[in-house]
C-alpha cells in the first residue's frame, strides 16, 4: 500500500481527491451482501415478530436475542478469530452496523454490547483479559456494557466522581460510586466502569463483573423511545474489583473512554443509516397504498417532494459513511504493517478519524430525526398510532442526538480537532487558508470553458472549501484564543465542514460508480448530486455570512462577504423535476433500493 496516500482526518478540507481513491458501497466484496443478508434475516425471523415484547421489555428476551445473534457470529464481526470472532474488516462492521440498524431497541442493545461494550477490552486489555472476557463477549456467552457516565458527570465525562482505591493487601481496588443511563445494564455479565484512583485527576478503567459483591443495578429507566434496550441507574458499594482487571495503565482511562466514544461515533453513523433506510421503505409503501381525492398520495408533488429529500439524504449520509470506513481500514492495515499489535492498530486507526466520526455522528443522527419525521408525516394519522412501526422509528430515532457525546459536543469537536491536527502538522490549513486570504481582491469562481459536469461539481467543492478556510482564518485571528467560548461561530464552521464532506463523498461516489458502470446508468445519482450541491451552497453561504456577521469589528468583512459570493454561486438546475425523478423510481421499485 501506498502510505503516503492515506489520507488524514480533516484533510479533506485542503486536499483534492480523486473519485478512484474512495470507496463506495458498489464495490462490496461479494461475502460482504450474504452478511448483510444474514443481518436482515436475523431481524425478519427473531426481532420483528416479537417486536411488541421487546418494546414491554419482557424479561429475559433482549438477553436471550442477543445470545441468538452471538450463535450466527454477529457479536464477533470486530472480534479476531483467536477470540472466537470472525476478524472482518472495518467497512464490513460497518455493513453490519447499518443492518442491524433497522432493528430498533434490538440494535440499540447489539451495537452497545458489540461496541462500547466488548471493544474496550478487545482494544486495551491484556492477553488474560481478552480470553477471559473478550472469547465470551464474542459469541454472547458474557453481554457488556460501558459505564461512564454519572449524574454529575454526563457531556464532561471526566468529571466524574466514581472511586477506587488499592485495597490494604494490594489485591483489589475499592470501587465506590454511580453510574447513570448505563446500556445494557440490566442483564450485562461485564461491564467497562471508569474511576479515578484516589485523587487522580483523570480516569482510569477496570473491568467489573456483574456478579462482584457490591455491584447493585436499579430497575430500568422509563424512556420515550428504545423501551426494549435496558437502561439503568448502577451502584458500586465497596466493590471489590481484582488488580488484574484494571483496563490499560492508571489514568488511562479518558483516553480509552474517549476512543471508544470516536469508535462508537462512528458506528452510530452506519446504525442510524439502516434505520433510515427501513422508515423511508415504510414510507414509500404506504404512500403507493393510501389513496386521498381517489389517488395514491405517492402521486402528489408534496409526498414526492419528502420521499426524494429523505431519499437524498439517505444516500449522501451513507457516501460519507463508507468512505470513511475504507480510509480506517486502510489506516489498521497500515497500522499492522508498521507492525502494531492488532488491537491497538484497530483503535488508533479508527480514533484517527475523529473529525469524520463527528460528522458521521451528527449528520447522521440529524438525517435520521428528518427521515423519521417525514416518514411518519406520509403516514397521516396512521403516523401517529402505536400500531406502526413508524412511530416506534420516531420516539427511537432521537436518542442518537444525545449518546455517544451530544451533538452539541460533537460538532465543537469537528471544529476543534481539525485545528488541533493541523496545528499539530498533519495537514496544511493555515497557510491553505492565508493564500486565500492573500488574493481575496482578485478571487473568481475559477470556471473554466467547456467543463465537464463532474469538473464543474469539482469546482463548487474546490470553492466551498475556500469560504471554510476563510472563515476559520478569519474566526481564528478576530477571536484568537477566545474562540472556543464563541460556540455559534464554531458550529457554523462545523455545519459547513459537515456539508462539504458529505457532498463531496457524493461526488466522488458518483463519478466512481460512473466510471463503473456507464452514464446511462447514473442519471438518477446525478440528480441526487444536483439537488445535493445546489442545496450545499446555499447552506454554506447563510452559514458563512453568519458567522462573518459575527466577527463585528473584523476588518475585512466586506471583503470576505464579496468572496462568500463569489465561492457559493452556483447554475440552477430544476430542481424539482431532479426530486421528482428520484421520487418517481423510488415509488416505482416501492422501496428505497438506490
Ligand atoms: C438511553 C440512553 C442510553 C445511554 N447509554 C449510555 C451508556 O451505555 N454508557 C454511558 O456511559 N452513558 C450512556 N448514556 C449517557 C449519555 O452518553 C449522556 O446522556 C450524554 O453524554 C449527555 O450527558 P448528559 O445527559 O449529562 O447531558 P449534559 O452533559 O448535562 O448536557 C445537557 C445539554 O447541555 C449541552 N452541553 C453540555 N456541555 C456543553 C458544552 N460544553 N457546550 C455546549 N453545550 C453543552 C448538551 O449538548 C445538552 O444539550 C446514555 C444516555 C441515554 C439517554
Amino acid at each position: 500500500m501506498e502510505q503516503q496516500k492515506l489520507l488524514k482526518s480533516g484533510e479533506f478540507l485542503v486536499r483534492e481527491i480523486e473519485a478512484k481513491d474512495v470507496f463506495i458501497p458498489e464495490e462490496f466484496s461479494e461475502e460482504q451482501p450474504m452478511i448483510a443478508q444474514t443481518c436482515k434475516d436475523f431481524l425478519e425471523t427473531e426481532v420483528y415478530p416479537v417486536i411488541d415484547k421487546i418494546e414491554h421489555a419482557e424479561p429475559g428476551l433482549m438477553p436471550s436475542l442477543l445470545k441468538k445473534a452471538g450463535e450466527l457470529g454477529l457479536l464477533g464481526i470486530a472480534i479476531p478469530e483467536q477470540y472466537n470472532g470472525f476478524g472482518q474488516s472495518f467497512v464490513t462492521q460497518m455493513l453490519v452496523g447499518e443492518k442491524i440498524g433497522a432493528g430498533y431497541s434490538f440494535s440499540v442493545a447489539l451495537m452497545a454490547h458489540s461496541g462500547i461494550g466488548t471493544l474496550p477490552i478487545m482494544y486495551y486489555g491484556t492477553e488474560e483479559q481478552r480470553q477471559k472476557y473478550v472469547t465470551k463477549l464474542a459469541t454472547g456467552e458474557y453481554i457488556g456494557a460501558y459505564c461512564l457516565t454519572e449524574p454529575g458527570a454526563g457531556s464532561d465525562a471526566n468529571s466524574g466522581k466514581t472511586n477506587a482505591r488499592l485495597s490494604e493487601d494490594g489485591k483489589y481496588y475499592i470501587l465506590n460510586g454511580q453510574k447513570m443511563w448505563i446500556t445494557n445494564a440490566g442483564f450485562a455479565d461485564v461491564q467497562t466502569v471508569f474511576a479515578k484512583i484516589d485523587n487522580d485527576r483523570v480516569l482510569s478503567a477496570f473491568i467489573v463483573e456483574r456478579n462482584y459483591p457490591g455491584v447493585v443495578v436499579n430497575p430500568d429507566e422509563k424512556k420515550m423511545g428504545i423501551k426494549g434496550s435496558s437502561t439503568a441507574q448502577i451502584f458500586y458499594n465497596d466493590v471489590k474489583v481484582p488488580v488484574e482487571n484494571m483496563l490499560g495503565k492508571r489514568g488511562e482511562g479518558f483516553r480509552i473512554a474517549l476512543s471508544i466514544l470516536h469508535m462508537g461515533r462512528i458506528k452510530l453513523g452506519a446504525n442510524v443509516l439502516g434505520s433510515a433506510k427501513k422508515s423511508l421503505t415504510d414510507a414509500i409503501k404506504y404512500a403507493n397504498e393510501r389513496k386521498q381525492f381517489n389517488v395514491l398520495i405517492s402521486t402528489f408533488g408534496a409526498i414526492k417532494y419528502k420521499i426524494a429529500e429523505m431519499a437524498i439524504k439517505t444516500f449522501t449520509t451513507e457516501s460519507a459513511v463508507y468512505r470513511v470506513s475504507k480510509d480506517i481500514d486502510d489506516l489498521i492495515h497500515q497500522n499492522i504493517e508498521n507492525g502494531m499489535e492488532y488491537g491497538k492498530a484497530s483503535i488508533e486507526g479508527i480514533s484517527h478519524y475523529a473529525v469524520e466520526a463527528a460528522i458521521l455522528k451528527v449528520y447522521g443522527s440529524e438525517t435520521l430525526d428528518y427521515v423519521v419525521d417525514e416518514a411518519l408525516q406520509i403516514h397521516g394519522g396512521m403516523g401517529y398510532s402505536a400500531e406502526l412501526f413508524i412511530e416506534k422509528g420516531y420516539r427511537d430515532s432521537r436518542i442518537n442526538r444525545i449518546f455517544e457525546g451530544t451533538n452539541e459536543i460533537n460538532r465543537l469537536l469537528v471544529v476543534d480537532t481539525a485545528m488541533k491536527r493541523a496545528m499539530k502538522g498533519d495537514f496544511d490549513l493555515f497557510g491553505e487558508a492565508e493564500k486565500i486570504m492573500n488574493s481575496i481582491d482578485s478571487l473568481t469562481d475559477s470556471k473554466k470553458n467547456n467543463e465537464s459536469y463532474y469538473e464543474e461539481k469539482k469546482r463548487y467543492i474546490k470553492n466551498f472549501k475556500k469560504v471554510i478556510l476563510i472563515l476559520i482564518d478569519a474566526a481564528s485571528k478576530h477571536f484568537e484564543r477566545k474562540i472556543i467560548d464563541e460556540q455559534e461561530v464554531l458550529n457554523n464552521i462545523a455545519n459547513m465542514m459537515m456539508e462539504l464532506y458529505v457532498s463531496e463523498s457524493t461526488l466522488l461516489r458518483v463519478e466512481k460508480l460512473e466510471s463503473m458502470k456507464g452514464a446511462s446508468s447514473v442519471s438518477i445519482y446525478k440528480d441526487i448530486l444536483d439537488v445535493n450541491i445546489y442545496d450545499t451552497a446555499s447552506k454554506i453561504q447563510k452559514e458563512s455570512i453568519d458567522a462573518v456577521n459575527s466577527l463585528e469589528g473584523f476588518a475585512s468583512c466586506d471583503k470576505l462577504l464579496k468572496a462568500i459570493n463569489i465561492l457559493t454561486a452556483v447554475r440552477g438546475c430544476n430542481i424539482k423535476e431532479a426530486r421528482r425523478r428520484i421520487a418517481n423510481k423510488l415509488i416505482e421499485e416501492n422501496c428505497y433500493k438506490l
